[in-house]
């Protein structure tokens, strides 16, 4: 089972800033989810659980970068052309079958192994073939386009280290050194439920009063993403009872309990007693905006993150913090995603202290640079501002204004969005 341990999140106080709480939660997953055997095909996105070792080396055998003629190189005239008789034929999975003789030339293919004592390929565009023998010219390098037994990747390396969220090439690389099988983490099992006596299935009738519930659909596809298995635990009214109930249940068979929703202080908001009541909570009030409040904590020894009802606070601390929990829990190594330097298109002020996440869009600025276009509304109700945006910029808490063409950080959703 995935954990936390017990001393986690204990904190009262001020703000805690974004760097404390990743700080926090980076120290407090513990164990991981059991590893199993899976075959090659079925790898992507999942976090291998164990060190893959190159078996041999990688290319297997020297072999033809081009299609030509391989040669002894100490058989070619150094100032002139050389005549040889073609001796014998190699293509990729068909070797020559025997050493190459000096004084001959081998007709070879791209991926054909090298014949032993043929250490040079002279493509077939500098060649005249003349019949059976092949008119090759001067000047070409001992060594040329053949490419070395073990250039890409020596028997015994670690190619991919235990935690490496598998993408293609990596997949590419386990098949190319044999593996049909890896051993990868378990999929994390997350509970995931919204709270609030306003929300309805999309597909249901919508009474007065009533809102679609949309964050569980934008958490579950987040969750997918992360290569998670997902229990859907619908939505829950804004009752004490059934709020304590359900997180109790939903914690049995989970790695990890995901609400949104019900965590201010409000008098409709039982989250933060329910979880008071099952285990430990931990309110956490985030210099951060969008997003406060966020809460962690945990029911029992499974971990609990309470996120804020705003669909957008829910999309940019999911992002921000609950993500690279989870890619921890599941087994896996998250770095810090990458920001670049892009310039300000909009002025801003800002409180500061406190990290600000800004829904923008990306334009380039006709000489090679880019601009980030702010969304011009700012609610964290508005949903439609992260479907128009490419991603966020990020105002550090030192930052107070920025100014029309200032360097800001800009954190595109393709680092995010897995
Ligand atoms: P709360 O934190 O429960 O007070 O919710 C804050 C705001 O987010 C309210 O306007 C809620 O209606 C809205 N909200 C809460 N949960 C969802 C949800 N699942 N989908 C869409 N909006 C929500
Ligand atoms: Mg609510």
């Amino acid at each position: 089972m995935a954990q936390l341990s017990e001393d986690c999140f204990a904190f009262g106080g001020p703000l805690m800033s974004v760097a404390t709480a990743l700080d926090i939660l980076a120290r407090q997953a513990v164990a991981l989810p059991e590893p199993e055997d899976i075959a090659l095909a079925e790898a992507r996105g999942r976090f291998l659980a164990a060190d893959l070792v190159a078996p041999f080396d990688l290319p297997p055998h020297d072999n033809a970068a081009v299609d030509g003629y391989a040669v002894c190189h100490a058989d070619l005239n150094a100032e002139s052309e050389t005549v040889l008789p073609v001796g014998g034929r190699a293509a990729a999975g068909h070797p020559l079958g025997r050493p190459a003789r000096r004084g001959e030339a081998i007709r070879i293919f791209t991926g054909a192994p090298m014949p032993e004592g043929a250490d040079t390929v002279m493509m077939q565009e500098d060649c005249i073939a003349e019949g059976d023998r092949v008119r090759l010219r001067p000047g070409l390098r001992r060594g040329a386009n053949r490419r070395k037994a073990g250039e890409d990747v020596r028997r015994g390396a670690v190619v991919l280290a235990a935690g490496t969220r598998l993408r293609p090439q990596d997949i590419g690389l386990a098949a190319a050194l044999g593996f049909a099988r890896v051993p990868v983490f378990r999929r994390l099992r997350v509970a995931l439920l919204s709270t609030g006596d306003e929300l309805r299935e999309p597909g249901a009738p919508l009474p007065p009063g009533a809102i679609y519930d949309a964050n569980r659909r934008v958490i579950a596809a987040l969750l997918e993403g992360l290569g998670c298995a997902v229990s859907d635990l619908g939505i829950l009214p804004d009752r004490p009872g059934a709020i304590r109930d359900a997180l109790a249940a939903a914690a049995a068979g989970h790695d990890l309990v995901l609400s949104s929703g019900g965590m201010s202080t409000g008098e409709e908001d039982h989250v933060k007693a329910a979880i008071d009541s099952l285990g430990r909570l931990h309110f956490w009030r985030l210099a951060i905006k969008p997003g406060r409040p966020v809460a962690l904590g945990q029911i029992g020894r499974v971990p609990f993150i309470g996120l804020p009802g705003n669909p957008v606070a829910v999309m940019v601390t999911f992002l921000v913090l609950a993500r690279p929990l989870i890619l921890r829990l599941a087994g896996g190594r998250p770095a810090a995603p990458h920001g670049f330097r892009v310039s300000a298109g909009f002025a801003w002020t800002k409180k500061p202290e406190r990290r600000e996440y800004l829904r923008a869009r990306i334009e380039g600025d006709g000489a090679g640079g880019w601009i980030a276009r702010k969304f011009p509304r700012d609610g964290a109700g508005i949903l439609s501002s992260l479907v128009e945006s490419d991603g966020l910029v990020v105002l550090p808490e030192e930052l107070a204004r920025v100014e029309p063409g200032d360097a800001v950080e800009f954190l595109p959703f393709s680092e995010l969005l897995d």
